[in-house]
């Protein structure tokens, strides 16, 4: 600012330059030594820090931006996996912006720390509070669903629509005709828990998210049985090979990657597996550009190289895996126990002892009373025919099933692998010696492999690589598979408020399957000759997996809070068209408008992350921190607790005022009385708010018995223990969490049939199909030249923060898709055209970006995009359809059996092809 009463030239670049260069000359001039105080002579007018102004009132103006009344410490749920703390500044009752907490203590002083931990959507979080995406008021539909006509309604005239229409439902087609559906309890339990009370005490339908969206890992419940188990971040730095293997940590893992890449100072190598030359790959030491879908081809390509390399770890692999077990050619069965004596069990199992030279029975299978793996002292064959006597008195020739996996993988030589996948021959090789030589190696796993058809026979591939090398149960190694937010840390006391009355009385489904049965949805492919509707038929019949609601009937209610049900789901006009008409009543509870909410009858606001009292885990990390109440939820809105605690009210009333009496339901014999709903609802009264809801929460469970919402608030708390009956290790003090240490070190029993890492199915379905083992199997076939990938993105966590006004500043401001110049050439497609994607299910018309790190013959729309955000037409989703995999439908069979979450078809979208050419816009 000029001095009014010596007024100066305008400041210009020239005398910019000349000032600086005769500063430079100052400084440089002989009595302005290092050594010596410098004297600024040669500073005058703007850059004169000395002189004074007239009028400096704008710089306290600026200051104060920077101050705050309150500071309170929250979070972010948007199943970002990252689950940072933040501190919320406020002023005047204004959330005015956050800053990261940066406090999680310390595992050890070796490790790099959590801090600070973040990332920019959720720096800007507080804009977006306030943002015009936010929902003010209950909104009831007037127009057309989706047309986005709505009138303002008091809360009382909403949830009585609401509550009428689900007791309606009950009381004349059924409780199972009410469906709820929220995701990911780990980044808001008390959120979850609000409406899944609410299901449970009605008797609704609840809905599955984790293997819908594709995040599950199906061959972790075949192998380990387990949802999903994987080290926290900070153990990356513990190895010294890291696989990133689909998983382009730089954009999907911001708050962790450091990890992975500081672990190169400490002697690891990195390695990235992805068709595409992305953010993490410019870290890697060894980059493989893969073709698309082959990721399965190239791990066993590896693994018949570590064998006939010798480069396996024979004693972990005979005492740890199922690959010493006998198999009976004939039948392509397990021995069991029920083969070689009369009454004998079907859940024993044998292997070849060398030092008896006698089959004998694995300690640790279900069927087993030792409750351990230990050898003692046997040493199991690896290899090798052996002669049995069978029940009956006949003789069988048994073989293992390490023999039948190197029959398996015998085909999969280095060129044949070269070819398939892209990759040069010398560098599989190196690939493969590396990773059988350099301890502990791990395998980071993401959803540019898990999103594939055949995900479960990949996950059994790159799982069998880090068992042969013996790096499963170990810090620094393993199978490390981070898509979504799964795992909620203090489990018990989740369950005990998310379904007071035992998991066993409520009705769970996988949404994969009730979206597919309950819509047009078709799948043209026959697997084994035959349509998926008869895998599902036999599924369902032989009690495999549910189906609700029951004998045809179709769901008439949805209630969906905590999630974007319509953005996410493949198909999306197929769903619009068939699922959705059918649908009398849709109900969302957010707190922005969202795709969902566009096309909902009933549009509940809900409090922001910044307006409610919750907590907040990951299996990214091992600790514990909460969301604060920065102020009261703003406009009309309430927190998920008090929106279902009010509808738990209201629908008893209605009860009460109708005089409905007690529905008896017959499925779990519960005579429900709804007069008394808030009641049941409230844990007979006992828990009226959120914060009651954490500590009961906190307070049920190992994970964090002793803490409560109050001590959280201060500092995030590092779990305190791991429950035995759903962890796998133990957290111990100083140390990284890792899992299977329990299996490794207590030698306690996988939790599978065998009581081993089993990669063994011998399931009908799995023979019948060839999958008895991992296997490649080429991706579905699909008539069109282009790979449709719809990754995870840098500037959204899925659909949230896609309409953030920074963060469409960051890119295009719209919809792209990325093509590589090649595959524009030649369609003659300059960057920026508008053009239209299309298939057999569908189309949609955004801009082209031209990416020479793109895979040629693919195309990547990051996902998430609203279908109201930029498009001309169609959506992300308009080219998806759902694609069931019959072995994914399998149940009753030892270990796998169907769990929410846990086992049951995935909702998988990556073998989905496309065309694009220029669009007429
Ligand atoms: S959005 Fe997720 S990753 Fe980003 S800061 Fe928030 S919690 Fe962390």
């Amino acid at each position: 600012m000029n001095d009014r009463n010596n007024p100066q030239k305008p400041f210009s670049r020239r005398s910019f330059i000349q000032t600086a260069a005769m500063t430079a000359a100052t400084l440089a001039l002989p009595g302005c030594s290092r050594n010596e105080k410098p004297v600024l002579t040669t500073l005058t007018g703007d850059f004169d820090p000395l002189r004074s102004y007239p009028y400096r009132g704008w710089e306290d103006f600026y200051r104060k931006i920077w101050t705050w009344d309150k500071v309170v410490r929250s979070t972010h749920s948007a199943n970002c996996t990252g689950s940072c703390s933040w501190n919320v500044y406020v002023r005047n009752g204004v959330m005015v912006r956050e800053e990261q907490a940066a406090d999680y203590p310390r595992i050890n002083a070796e490790l790099p720390d959590y801090n600070p931990r973040g990332c920019q959507k959720g720096g800007c979080f507080t804009e977006y509070v306030y943002s015009p995406q936010r929902l003010r008021y209950p909104l009831i539909r007037t127009g057309e669903r989706g047309e986005g006509k709505w009138r303002r309604a008091t809360w009382d005239e909403a949830l009585t629509m609401v509550a009428e229409k689900l007791l309606d439902n009950i009381y004349n087609y059924g409780p199972d005709t009410n469906s709820f559906f929220s995701v990911i309890p780990a980044m808001s339990p008390v959120s979850f828990c609000a409406g899944s009370r609410l299901a449970h005490y009605i008797g609704g339908v609840f809905l599955s998210f984790y293997d819908w969206y594709c995040d599950l890992p199906p061959g972790e419940p075949l192998t380990w049985g387990v949802q999903t188990e994987a080290c926290e971040c900070a153990d990356w730095f513990n190895s010294k090979y890291i696989v990133l293997w689909g998983s382009n940590i730089s954009q999907t893992r911001i708050p962790d990657a450091h990890f992975a890449y500081e672990a190169r100072y400490n002697g690891a190598k990195l390695v990235c597996i992805s068709p595409d030359y992305n953010s993490s790959a410019i870290h890697a030491d060894l980059y493989f550009r893969i073709n698309p879908g082959t990721d399965a081809i190239l791990a066993l390509g590896v693994a018949k190289l570590l064998i006939d390399r010798n480069l396996i770890d024979a004693p972990y692999v005979k005492e740890q895996t199922d690959l010493p077990l006998l198999v009976l050619p004939g039948t392509k069965r397990f021995l069991r126990e029920s083969d070689l004596k009369n009454g004998g069990k079907e859940d024993i199992f044998y292997f070849w002892d060398t030092k008896q030279q006698r089959a004998v029975p694995t300690p640790g299978s279900m069927g087993s009373e030792q409750k351990t793996i230990q050898l003692n002292g046997a040493d199991p064959a690896l290899t090798g025919t052996f002669q049995v006597q069978l029940a009956h008195g006949n003789t069988a020739e048994v073989t293992t099933v390490f023999e039948l996996l190197k029959k398996e993988i015998a085909g999969y030589t280095v060129d044949r692998v070269a070819e398939r996948t892209g990759l040069p021959p010398n560098e599989i090789e190196l690939f493969a010696k590396e990773l059988g030589t350099r301890k502990p190696a791990m395998i980071i796993h993401g959803a540019g492999t898990n999103h594939w058809f055949h995900n479960d026979l990949s996950n059994r591939s790159l799982i069998l690589l880090v068992a042969l090398t013996g790096n499963t149960g170990k810090n620094g190694g393993g199978f490390n598979h981070y898509v979504g937010q799964e795992r909620i840390w203090p489990e018990q006391g989740f369950f005990k408020l998310a379904f007071p009355e035992t998991r066993k009385k409520q009705r769970f489904q996988n949404t994969t399957l009730w979206s597919y049965v309950h819509s047009t949805n078709k799948d043209p492919h026959l697997y084994n000759g035959k349509p998926i509707e008869w895998y599902i038929q036999e599924s369902v019949k032989n009690g495999w997996m549910p189906l609700w609601p029951k004998n045809g009937r179709k769901p008439r209610a949805f209630v969906v809070w905590r999630a974007n049900y319509l953005n996410q789901a493949k198909g999306n006009e197929i769903l619009e068209s068939s699922l959705w008409k059918d649908l009398d009543l849709i109900v969302d509870i957010n707190y922005r408008m969202d795709t969902t909410a566009l096309y909902s009858d009933v549009v509940l606001p809900a409090a922001s992350y910044y307006e409610k009292v919750d907590i907040n885990s990951t299996d990214c990390h091992s600790y514990i921190h909460p969301f604060g109440k920065a102020c009261e939820p703003l406009f009309e809105s309430k927190t998920d607790w008090d929106i279902f605690h009010a509808l738990a009210e209201k629908m008893a009333e209605v009860a009460t005022r109708k005089n409905l009496k007690p529905f008896h339901d017959d499925a779990f014999d519960w005579t429900r009385d709804f007069t008394q709903l808030a009641h049941d609802w409230t844990g007979k009264g006992a828990i009226q708010t959120d914060e009651q809801a954490v500590d009961f929460l906190l307070g049920n469970a190992e994970e964090t018995k002793g803490m409560t919402y109050k001590q959280i608030q201060e500092k995030p708390k590092r779990f305190i223990a791991t429950d035995p009956e759903s962890w796998n290790s133990d957290i111990e003090e100083g140390v990284a969490y890792t899992p299977f240490k329990h299996q490794l070190e207590k030698k306690r029993p996988w939790r599978t049939l065998t009581g081993r890492q089993q990669f063994y199915i011998d399931h009908p379905w799995y023979i019948e199909l060839g999958e008895a083992l991992p296997t490649f199997k080429e991706p579905v076939a699909e008539k069109y030249p282009l790979y449709w990938n719809t990754p995870h993105g840098r500037w959204s966590i899925h659909s949230t923060w896609r309409d953030h006004r920074a963060m469409l500043r960051l890119q295009r401001g719209g919809p792209i898709v990325y093509m590589h110049p090649d595959d524009a050439r030649k369609r003659g497609l300059q960057d920026n055209d508008w053009v239209r994607i299309h298939n057999e299910v569908g189309h949609c018309v955004c801009r082209l970006q031209i990416l020479p790190g793109e895979q040629p013959g693919r195309v990547t729309m990051y996902h998430g995009w609203e279908k109201y955000l930029g498009f001309k037409e169609g959506g992300w989703q308009s080219l998806t359809y759902i694609k069931i995999k019959p072995t994914q439908l399998i149940g009753k069979y030892g270990h796998v059996n169907f769990r929410l979450n846990y086992w049951g078809p995935t909702g998988n979208n990556r073998d989905i092809k496309v065309e694009v050419e220029k669009a007429k816009v």
